[in-house]
């Protein structure tokens, strides 16, 4: 027998709280790990995970246990077990200690259950808000911007939602910076002006790639935000934290304007770089301006001028601590905590938060006249404003003012917003709303270079996106983007390579292997698909390894190992593993005796085309719409949890589909439209033979947007006309809408034509070789 009694003496300080390991030498014998623990009261343990499974008893005391954002209060007598890497820690809320005996073990079967779950850390319980970076509206976004956080955030959310999250994309656009302020400058008009432009060009280049966010915040033509951000910024001045203070600035020389952001460059004083005011891109390290090497104005010639100036400013080294606790909650790159751990070494970080503008908000406080909110404050305070809007529009209550621990949050990012994003906003959320704890996870990307240098404007070194984007060529772009992003390291687009990964990997690999499949489909089952008879080790062997597939896919999409280049490489990977069986079993698929197993074969072959339709919705969805339609099922809108096969007898239309690049001339259709699509309209939405659907709108009827998208596929498939969602989705009905496609088939034609004129260079070659390969 083995007893340990509570003694208070023999505690020592560990995660935070006293600990004390229990009868150390009768560890081995008792087969757990176990210790006595106290939070004393006020306190909290720190908020950790492992991978072992790991018990609680309380003993006396009381408080709330927090698990994953989740609040729950603890009294004497609880026992609670945690699974495998839950965030945990223990709050004393009361006014004793609270005691507590903990015993732990590794079970690696459990843990390894638990890793590989994607709905971890509640996601599928708690709401979830993607943010993509608000772009700053001074210019398009080129491929540059859209392989980062917009592509990231769009998959992310679109494979959250199939498996049923409460998930939404936030955006906005950073209309308050001092880029537009410049911009506006240079083209000799009102920054109001320059950000709707902008604004209004980034939000059409974002329906082009496919991505429409849940909600955009425009800042500067937002009613209610001006006085929302005053009143952010009155908490932080009202905490006595945040001061007036006297520091140093560059003023030009000549015209004695104050020096920042885009206004002045010189030397990064951390890495030495060539940089602009206030963050370097090489290192990501903040720099004040008047710390710069060899200061000079962005513009003109006169040598800067150091100054005084009185600013809000933000002692950011007295907030390391609540820094790097808000590291630990969320899923915070290394990358990350390492930039937190160089700025943090300088000591002392002083950051001013206002500055002198006439463009942006200017605080409420009257006592630095000319002064403006510094617009990385908005960048923070824009992110729970968008939530609050956001709540708004469902009827959900969530306030800006009132921001819930339960929110998880979900950034996108460049590394250049490193250190606003994951540093200095949560600084500020710990001043301006102490009870909230942010449960923040940071998906940071590195620099996508273009031929082997930075995208830049100035020098028309850029594709924007815009150029290249259009609905023959969104899946390749959104496919080659994700292939190519630069998620580890810097990465390097070039159109030469994008245009080979088209015409050998999605046109010669992925769109041949269908062709060919829907090919021997109809030679040999007469465009059916076949039940699946006698199958043999390869056939199971195969259908493991599609598992596999679907298995790294989820891994590859959920919140914890979220990377883009795996799960293109993951989509590749599908199809040569099916290529490879292809070939083998094509030996005997037409002899007689092992009819029974070639069906087995074609059958999987085509479990395996679903499973390509179904992983990559979140990354090409209108490829996986159109693949579904051939294959004749229904858009994939949910996460499956096992490969499954294409229900047998259903008709496939695979062997002449166009899924990358031209398409061909259509046929002219050989029987009427009406009943043709009153049928695709009943299938779509399982609706009885007999049905009459002609006097209807699609809308009423119940079809969904994804539903819509398959069937402007099949109407595009059998026609030849391109009739869009919106129209489709209008107020035509479906008998209208026949009149309709047969009206406007051959105008269609020559828009196409038109928008092909209008993308000089981006994506006319493709088409050329595509259409010669
Ligand atoms: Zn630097």
């Amino acid at each position: 027998m083995i007893t340990s009694t509570y003694d208070a003496d023999s505690l020592h300080r560990s995660f935070g709280i006293d600990l004390g390991e229990i009868g150390m030498g009768a560890v081995e014998s008792m087969g757990v790990g176990a210790a006595w623990g106290k939070v004393p009261p006020g306190l909290r343990s720190d908020p950790h995970q492992h991978d072992e499974t790991e018990t609680f008893v309380i003993v006396s005391g009381r408080g709330d246990l927090v698990v994953d954002a989740e609040r729950t209060p603890v009294s004497p007598g609880m026992v609670i077990q945690f699974e495998p890497f839950e965030t945990h820690y223990l709050d004393n809320t009361g006014t004793a200690d609270l005691i507590f005996a903990t015993f732990y073990w590794r079970d690696a079967d459990r843990a390894a259950r638990v890793a590989a779950r994607t709905d971890r850390r509640r996601f599928g319980e708690r709401p979830v808000f993607a943010f993509s970076t608000p772009p700053t509206p001074n210019g398009g976004l080129h491929i540059g911007h859209l392989s980062g956080p917009y592509l990231g955030t769009d998959v992310f959310v679109r494979f959250q939602r199939m498996n049923g999250a409460n998930v939404w994309h936030l955006a906005g656009t950073d209309d308050f910076q001092s880029y537009v302020a410049e911009c506006a400058g240079r083209e000799g008009r009102p920054p109001a002006e320059v950000a709707a432009h902008y604004a209004a060009e980034i939000t059409e280049t974002l329906r082009l790639m496919d991505i429409e966010p849940d909600h955009i915040t425009h800042t500067s033509r937002d009613e209610r935000y001006p006085r929302a951000l005053q009143a952010f910024f009155s908490r932080l001045v009202d905490s006595g934290r945040v001061t007036r203070q006297e520091g140093t600035a560059l003023f030009d020389g000549e015209t004695g304007r104050y020096l920042y952001e885009p206004y002045v460059k010189g030397g990064c004083p951390t890495c030495g770089s060539t940089t602009g005011g206030n963050i370097c891109e090489e290192c990501g390290e903040p720099n004040f301006c008047v710390d710069l090497v060899e200061p000079r104005p962005a513009n003109g010639t006169a040598e800067p001028q150091p100054g005084t100036i009185t600013r809000y400013t933000l002692p950011l080294h007295e907030l390391r601590g609540d820094v790097l606790e808000h590291h630990h909650a969320g899923r915070a790159p290394a990358r990350l905590r390492e930039l937190a751990n160089r700025i943090f070494r300088r000591g002392r970080v002083d950051v001013a938060l206002t500055h002198p503008s006439s463009w942006g908000v200017p605080p409420a406080q009257q006592d630095v006249p000319g002064q403006v909110i510094w617009v990385w404050i908005e960048l923070a305070f824009g992110f729970i404003y968008g939530i609050e809007s956001l709540g708004r529009k469902l009827g959900t209550g969530w306030r800006a003012d009132a921001p819930q621990d339960d929110w998880k949050i979900v950034h996108f990012l460049g590394y250049d917003n490193m250190f606003y994003h994951s540093i200095l906003s949560p600084a500020l959320y710990k001043i301006a709303n102490p009870e909230w704890t942010p449960d923040v996870d940071y998906n940071v990307n590195e620099f996508y270079l273009l031929d082997g240098d930075k995208f830049s404007t100035s020098r028309r070194h850029v594709i924007w996106g815009k150029d290249i984007l259009g609905p023959d060529s969104v899946d390749a772009i959104r496919f080659y983007l994700a292939r190519t992003r630069p998620e580890a390291h810097r990465t390097n687009f070039t159109l030469t390579d994008y245009e080979t990964v088209v015409r050998e990997t999605l046109v010669g690999t992925w769109q041949r292997w269908l062709n060919d499949l829907g090919a021997r489909v109809e030679k040999h089952y007469g465009g059916t698909v076949p039940d699946a008879g006698i199958w043999t080790p390869e056939h199971t062997a195969f259908l493991a390894r599609l598992e596999n597939r679907l298995g790294a896919m989820a891994g590859c999409l959920g919140p914890d190992g979220f990377s883009l280049n795996r799960a293109a490489q993951t989509l590749h990977g599908i199809v040569a593993d099916a290529l490879r069986f292809a070939g083998y079993e094509g030996a005997v698929l037409d002899l007689a005796d092992w009819k029974d197993e070639a069906r087995t074969a074609i059958a999987l072959e085509l479990a395996a085309a679903k499973l390509l339709a179904t992983c990559a919705a979140p990354v090409m969805p209108r490829f996986a719409a159109g693949l579904a339609a051939a294959l004749g099922i229904a858009p994939p809108a949910q996460w499956p949890r096992v490969v499954t096969l294409v229900p047998h007898g259903t008709r496939v239309n695979l062997a002449r589909q166009v899924f990358f690049g031209a398409r061909p001339e259509p046929e002219e259709p050989s029987a009427p439209l009406l009943p043709w699509l009153s049928g695709l309209v009943r299938e779509a939405l399982r609706l009885p033979e007999g049905e009459q659907v002609a006097d209807a709108t699609l809308v009423a009827l119940g079809i969904k947007s994804m539903q819509a998208i398959a069937l402007q596929y099949q109407i595009l498939e059998r026609t030849g006309t391109d009739v869009t969602v919106a129209d489709l989705l209008g107020d035509r009905t479906v008998g209208q809408l026949t009149a309709f496609i047969v009206n406007n088939g051959s105008n269609t034609d020559n828009a196409d034509n038109a928008d092909n004129a209008d993308n000089a260079g981006g994506l006319a070659p493709v088409r050329e070789e595509v259409v010669g390969a």
